[in-house]
């Protein structure tokens, strides 16, 4: 166990919720400060999304342990993930699966995220620029899918994408059209999970949450990746 104390505060806290130990020892293992940008190094370790560049937000320890959890991951498995942000989902998920393949529409986040897969050299995980509500048709079809953000509803096309008895999970309700000032909005969604069965979709409602929407095709040069330029 690590002796920092931050560490072990976010640890016993996402135990009391029943986060399973070897997903605890990920979420230790992995160094949420890399993840975040210099002036919000200090709150790293604090069970709080924090805000990333292009707009965006790196999700909450407590909300990427329980998906990583409910995921039922299993060492065999290949993994989508859209929205790859910081990157530090598709880090929790990398040690728990055989390949994780991320998506993210905002170049420069990608960018950041890769150099942060490569320093901390997690050679599993592969990631693209493009719009993921078309999800990776060539590497298609997956064991789990993980949308992290928030959908109206789950995409068909992305279900499709799933093995017989794959499971996704996705952040649905209500969600703006832009994500130029999504985090300052507040939404109501739940984390939903889908299981892909021969004869349909079972389908289970988790538990509330708040994500920035998922937005279709890639920024121009005019839209959000120019906020970034001017920050
Ligand atoms: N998993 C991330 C959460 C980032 S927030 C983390 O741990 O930091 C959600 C991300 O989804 C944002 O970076 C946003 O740009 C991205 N996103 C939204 N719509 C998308 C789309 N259609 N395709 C790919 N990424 C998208």
């Amino acid at each position: 166990m690590s002796d920092d104390p931050r560490v072990i505060r976010l640890i016993m806290d996402l135990r009391k919720y029943g986060i399973p130990e070897p997903i605890l020892s990920v979420i230790e293992r992995i160094p949420r400060a890399l993840f975040v940008d210099e002036p919000f190094a200090h709150a790293a370790w604090d069970n709080s999304a924090l805000p990333i560049a292009c707009g965006q937000t790196i999700s909450q320890p407590l909300i990427v342990a329980y998906a990583a959890w409910k995921l039922e991951l299993a060492p065999g498995m290949r993994v989508l993930e859209i929205g790859t942000g910081s990157g530090y989902q598709a880090a929790v998920l990398s040690p728990l699966c055989r390949r994780v393949y991320t998506i993210e529409r905002h170049r420069p986040l990608l960018s950041l995220a890769q150099a942060r897969f490569k320093a901390l050299k997690l050679d599993n995980i592969v990631s693209r620029h493009a719009d993921g509500l078309e999800g990776w048709p060539g590497q298609a079809p997956f064991d789990r899918i993980l949308l992290s953000a928030a959908v109206g509803e789950v995409p068909v096309n992305l279900i499709e994408q799933l093995k017989p008895g794959g499971r996704l999970i996705a952040p649905v309700g209500p969600v703006p059209k832009s994500d130029v000032f999504a985090p300052k909005i507040s939404f109501s969604q739940h984390l939903t999970q889908i299981i892909r069965r021969e004869n349909g979709i079972e389908r289970t409602t988790l538990i509330p949450v708040m994500f920035v929407p998922m937005v279709a095709g890639l920024p121009d040069a005019r839209s959000s990746d120019d906020v970034e330029r001017k920050r």
